[in-house]
């Protein structure tokens, strides 16, 4: 089954089994995820093995981009799982590129090419340190790198489908009295050998690969689902609005429908708009400032707040605070860390609560690990705080079990 929204797809296949041959149409390429194959020349009847190739190795890969027959036939020695990608999916991921991989790309891809013309026949296939390709990689290190984001893609993709990813929640409180005012949602993903794995380190991958939007969707669903539940931990009567806070990346932002798709989420959740906070990041905001201003604008006039995260670490300037409607400013822990022996930091936590109050924003101030940064705060004026000196992210069987916020992360 092609898992469509990666353009990738797991195929087993058992000893000496054909994945292609000679002449055939070169619509996928293969990264050898378990097992070994050999690449065969020679017409039918007279083959002879020219190279083998054994895990983590990729072939075929000329094909998806000069979309020429293939040159070879290639036949498994051993079982072997092979992960496939659609030509589709990479002339997409190509089109949404980088202008330089582009042109880079374009350059091998010539080169390839003319090395097919002038030199001995290319297979339509790669085989690592072999052949003319190999000759003209700028470092078999970067083709390294690819097969292992891929493989990880794979595994990433995997573990969506087999519900390895959970939600942890960590408490936003008030700076007055520390009572919880809302949560943020923050995505974790269980692997079952690597262990708990950081969204640091996959969220990237899943913005390469498109994985993000099935991520984005489980978050968004699962945080919104435990809404009900964590919402009686937010003290009554303090004002303020429960609220709870979902990430959204460049990627989803831009994909068409998303404040249709936030808005029948909601619906099916019956949650009230305003206790949903979108994040979003300055770098988002350079990505494409007409989708964003679009976006932003829909999910307000639908009563969804809106909150500017990593606030002071982008480079954005500030002309956009103006033009997009934020409801929230979230001072980056970067600031918050220096604060307590840093006139300096002060004085920038300083003007970014001027800046948020002439605005007439909230603001929150992230990563406070310690009651004096948690006091300095108050003393400027700053509405909120996030940080592990009051909660660690929890799973919501933890946090609703012991009927206040408790510390340190994971399972119950
Ligand atoms: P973020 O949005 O800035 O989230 C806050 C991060 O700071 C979280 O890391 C949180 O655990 C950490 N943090 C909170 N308080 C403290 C503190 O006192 N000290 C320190 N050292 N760290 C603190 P986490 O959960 O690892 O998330 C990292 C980033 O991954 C997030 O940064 C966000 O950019 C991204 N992310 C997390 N979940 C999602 C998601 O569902 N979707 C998207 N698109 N991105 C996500
Ligand atoms: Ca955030
Ligand atoms: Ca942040």
């Amino acid at each position: 089954m092609v898992d469509v929204s990666t353009g990738f797809q797991r195929e087993t296949y058992a000893a000496n089994a054909i994945v292609f041959r000679a002449g055939e149409a070169g619509e996928a390429a293969y990264v050898i995820d378990q097992g070994c194959v050999e690449i065969l020349l020679g017409p039918e009847g007279d083959q002879r093995r020219v190279d083998v190739l054994a895990t983590g190795a990729m072939f075929g890969e000329i094909a998806l981009l000069d979309g020429l027959p293939r040159s070879a036939t290639v036949r498994t020695l051993v079982p072997t799982s092979l992960i496939r990608i659609e030509r589709g999916h990479v002339e997409g991921l190509l089109r949404q590129a980088d202008p330089v991989v582009q042109y880079l790309v374009k350059l091998l891809l010539g080169r390839v090419r003319s090395a097919r013309t002038d030199g001995p026949p290319l297979l339509g296939l790669i085989p690592q340190g072999q052949d003319a390709l190999s000759e003209l990689d700028p470092s078999e290190q970067l083709h390294n790198a690819a097969v292992r984001t891929l493989s990880l893609a794979q595994s990433l993709s995997d573990g969506i489908r087999l519900g390895q990813l959970e939600v942890h929640y960590q408490a936003i409180v008030l700076l007055s009295d520390h009572a919880v005012a809302g949560f943020e949602a923050l995505v974790r993903w269980r692997h079952p050998v690597l262990g708990l794995i950081s969204p640091d380190e996959f969220i990237p991958l899943a913005e390469k690969t498109g994985l993000i939007h099935r991520v984005g969707e489980f978050v968004l669903r699962q945080a919104v689902a435990d809404w009900a539940q964590l919402r009686p931990l937010c003290q009554a009567g303090t004002g303020h609005i429960p609220f709870m806070s979902v990430n959204l990346s460049a990627p989803e932002l831009c994909a068409p429908g998303v404040v249709q798709r936030i808005q029948a989420c909601l619906e099916a959740h019956q949650m009230a708009p305003e206790e949903l906070h979108i994040e979003l990041t300055e770098t988002i905001i350079i990505s494409s400032v007409e989708v964003v201003t679009h976006v932003v604008q829909g999910l307000r006039n639908m009563g969804v707040g809106v909150a500017l995260d990593d606030f002071g670490t982008g480079y954005a300037g500030l002309d956009y605070l103006q033009t997009l409607p934020f409801s929230c400013l979230k001072i980056d822990r970067s600031f918050v860390e220096r604060l307590p022996n840093g006139e300096r930091s002060v004085q920038i936590v300083k003007s970014a609560l001027a800046l948020s109050d002439l605005l007439g924003l909230s603001t929150v101030a992230e990563g406070i690990e310690d009651a004096a940064t948690a006091d300095l705060l108050r003393s400027l004026g700053c509405t909120y705080a996030q940080g592990f000196h009051f909660a660690r992210p929890q799973l919501c069987q933890a946090l609703i079990g012991p009927g206040q916020v408790p510390s340190g992360e994971g399972r119950s």
